[in-house]
C-alpha cells in the first residue's frame, strides 16, 4: 500500500507516542517483576537463616539434655539401688531438672518398665512404661544411642512432652532399663514465639520419620502428625540437609515460602514458613501505587501526544492544502500563459507571441546559421466574403483556414500564427526556399481543398495568397526580424498583384521575385 507522504509526520508522531508508552509500560513491568523476585529471594533467605538458627538452638538444647542423660547413666548404671543411693539419685535428678530449663523430668525404669527413680516429688509406682516406644526401642537395640520418641502426653502431668532416652546396660551388656528425659514443649514454644512469621506463617519441629514434634501455631492435630505424604517432606526435606522452597499448602491453600534445616546431631529438622501473600504485601502496595502513577503518566502522555498529533495533522493538512493550491495556481498560470499566447478565434499563435518567436528564431539563426523561411498568408477578397456570408460565417471560414494551414506546416518546430484580421504567418526554422515553397504550395492546395464557396469571386472558392521569403547563412546579411516580415509582405503584395490565389517567393536580399505557382 502506498503511504501518503503528507501523512508521514503525523504517523511518525503517533508511532513515537505509542513507542514511548510501550517502553514505559515494559520498563515498569520489568521493574515491578524484578522487585517481586528480589522480595521473594529475600524472604527465602530469611526463612533459611531462621531455620538454621532454630536448628542450632534445638541441637544445643538436646545436647544439654543428652549430657544430663549420660551423667544419669553414669550415676545409675551397674549400681545397686539401696534406699540411700535412691535418695541421692532422686536428688541428682531433681537438681538437673532444676538446672536445665528445657527438662521437664528425668526418669529411670528397670528392664520391666517399672519406675526406679524420677525427678518427681513422689516416685510413682502405679505406672508401667514398658508400652512406650522408647522402652521397646532400647530393649531391642543394643546400640548406645540416644532415642527421640514421638511427642506424648505425660502419664503423670498430662502435658505434651518430647522424650529423649538412653539404654541402661547390665555389666554383661544385657538390657537393664531406660533413662528417660522429658522435654517441656513450652520451652520450644516460648522460643519460637520470639520470631516474626506473620499471621499465616508457621514453624515446625519434626523428626526424620516425618513426625511433627511441635508446630507453631499448634493445631488440634499437629502433635505427632505424620508428614510422610506431604510433597514438602517427600520431595525436599527427606532429600536435602537444608533448602528453600515455595509450595502451596493442600490444607489451607496458602502459598508459603519455606526454609528448612536438619539438626546436626539428631535425626530432626526445623521448617520455617512465611506466607507469600504477607511477604509480598508491601511489594504489592508499592506496585499498585507505581502502577497508578504510571497509568496517570500514560494518560498525560496520551493526552499530550494526542494534542501533538492533532497539531501535526493540522499542519500537514495546511501543507497539503498549500501544495494543492500551488498546483492549481500553476495549472491556471500555465493555462493563462497558453491562452495569452494563442488567438481566441483560430487557436493559432497570436501576434504578440509570434513576434517573440520570430525574435528568438532570428537570434538562434544568427548563432547557428543554416536556413530560415517565413510565409505571410492573406485570405483573398475576404471583405466581400464577410459582406456576402456575414461575419459569423467569416469566423468559421477563418478557423477552417487556420486548421488547414496548421496541417500543412507539419514539423514540430513550425509555427502558425494569426498575424491579424484574415492574415496568417508561418515561421519555418531550418527550412530553405525550396522547402518553404513546398509548404506554401501545400497550404494553397489545402485551402483550395477545403472547398469553401465564395460566390463573390470569379473562381467561386475561397483562396489565399502567400508571400514567401527565405534567408540562408551563406548570404552573410545583417538583418532585423521586421525586415523579414516586410520582405514576405512584399512577396504577398506581389502575389495579390499577380492575380491572387498563388504564392510568390522573394529572396530576403533583394532579388527579383520569382513566380512559384499559380492557382
Ligand atoms: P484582398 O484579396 O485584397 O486581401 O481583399 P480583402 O477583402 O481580403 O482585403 P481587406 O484587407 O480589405 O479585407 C479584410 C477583411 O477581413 C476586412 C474584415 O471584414 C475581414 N476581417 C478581418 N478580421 C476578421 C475577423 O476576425 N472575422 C471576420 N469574419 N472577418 C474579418
Ligand atoms: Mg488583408
Ligand atoms: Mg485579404
Amino acid at each position: 500500500m502506498e503511504v501518503c507522504p503528507i501523512k508521514v509526520a503525523s504517523r511518525a508522531a503517533k508511532g513515537f507516542v505509542a513507542a514511548v508508552c510501550i517502553i514505559i509500560v515494559l520498563l515498569e513491568a520489568w521493574t515491578i517483576w524484578h522487585e517481586r523476585t528480589a522480595e521473594m529471594e529475600e524472604s527465602s533467605r530469611a526463612t533459611a537463616n531462621m531455620a538454621l538458627a532454630l536448628a542450632q538452638h534445638a541441637d544445643q538444647a538436646l545436647d544439654e539434655v543428652d549430657i544430663v542423660l549420660k551423667s544419669v547413666i553414669e550415676q545409675a548404671q551397674g549400681k545397686p539401688l539401696g534406699a540411700a543411693s535412691k535418695e541421692r539419685l532422686h536428688n541428682f535428678l531433681v537438681r538437673n531438672v532444676g538446672e536445665v530449663p528445657q527438662l521437664a523430668g528425668l526418669f529411670i525404669y528397670d528392664e520391666k518398665g517399672k519406675w526406679l527413680a524420677s525427678s518427681q516429688q513422689v516416685l510413682e509406682t502405679r505406672f508401667n512404661n514398658s508400652d512406650r516406644d522408647y522402652f521397646q526401642y532400647h530393649r531391642t537395640h543394643r546400640q548406645d544411642a540416644v532415642f527421640i520418641g514421638k511427642p506424648i502426653r505425660s502419664k503423670s502431668t498430662g502435658h505434651w512432652v518430647l522424650t529423649m532416652s538412653r539404654r541402661l546396660n547390665k555389666p554383661d551388656g544385657a538390657f537393664a532399663g531406660v533413662v528417660l528425659a522429658t522435654l517441656d514443649i513450652q520451652f520450644f514454644e516460648r522460643f519460637y514465639h520470639k520470631f516474626d512469621i506473620g499471621q499465616k506463617g508457621a514453624i515446625l519441629f519434626g523428626s526424620n520419620d516425618a513426625t511433627v514434634l511441635y508446630r507453631r501455631p499448634l493445631l488440634a492435630d499437629s502433635m505427632g502428625k505424620s508428614l510422610a505424604q506431604s510433597p514438602l517432606f517427600r520431595q525436599h526435606i527427606s532429600t536435602a540437609d537444608a533448602g528453600q522452597v515455595t509450595i502451596r499448602s493442600n490444607q489451607d491453600g496458602v502459598s508459603r515460602v519455606h526454609g528448612f534445616k536438619h539438626l546436626g546431631n539428631y535425626p530432626l529438622f526445623v521448617i520455617v514458613a512465611v506466607s507469600e501473600d504477607e511477604v509480598l504485601q508491601s511489594w504489592l502496595h508499592h506496585a499498585i501505587v507505581r502502577a497508578v502513577g504510571v497509568a496517570l503518566l500514560l494518560l498525560a502522555i496520551g493526552y499530550g501526544g494526542n494534542k501533538m498529533v492533532a497539531q501535526v495533522s493540522l499542519r500537514e493538512r495546511a501543507q497539503a492544502d498549500a501544495v494543492r493550491a500551488q498546483a492549481e495556481l500553476e495549472t491556471m498560470f500555465e493555462l493563462l500563459q497558453k491562452q495569452s499566447r494563442r488567438d481566441g478565434l483560430t487557436g493559432a499563435v497570436n501576434r504578440r507571441h509570434f513576434d517573440e518567436l520570430l525574435e528568438a528564431e532570428a537570434a538562434r539563426f544568427a548563432r547557428v546559421g543554416g536556413a530560415f523561411s517565413l510565409l505571410m498568408i492573406d485570405v483573398d477578397h475576404f471583405k466581400q466574403y464577410n459582406d456576402h456570408y456575414g461575419h459569423v460565417v467569416g469566423d468559421v471560414c477563418l478557423r477552417n483556414i487556420a486548421a488547414a494551414i496548421s496541417n500543412a506546416a507539419q514539423r514540430e518546430i513550425d509555427t502558425v500564427a494569426r498575424y491579424g484580421g484574415e492574415e496568417f504567418s508561418v515561421l519555418l526554422p531550418e527550412c530553405g526556399s525550396a522547402g518553404a515553397l513546398v509548404v506554401a504550395e501545400r497550404i494553397g492546395a489545402a485551402v483550395k481543398a477545403l472547398g469553401i464557396p465564395h460566390a463573390a469571386t470569379t473562381k467561386g472558392l475561397v483562396s489565399v495568397s502567400i508571400g514567401v521569403t527565405s534567408i540562408a547563412s551563406a548570404d552573410g546579411f545583417s538583418w532585423q526580424p521586421r525586415e523579414l516580415v516586410e520582405s514576405a509582405d512584399k512577396a504577398l503584395y506581389e502575389a495579390k498583384e499577380a492575380g491572387r490565389g498563388r504564392a510568390v517567393f522573394r529572396e530576403f536580399i533583394a532579388r527579383k521575385p520569382t513566380l512559384a505557382w499559380s492557382a
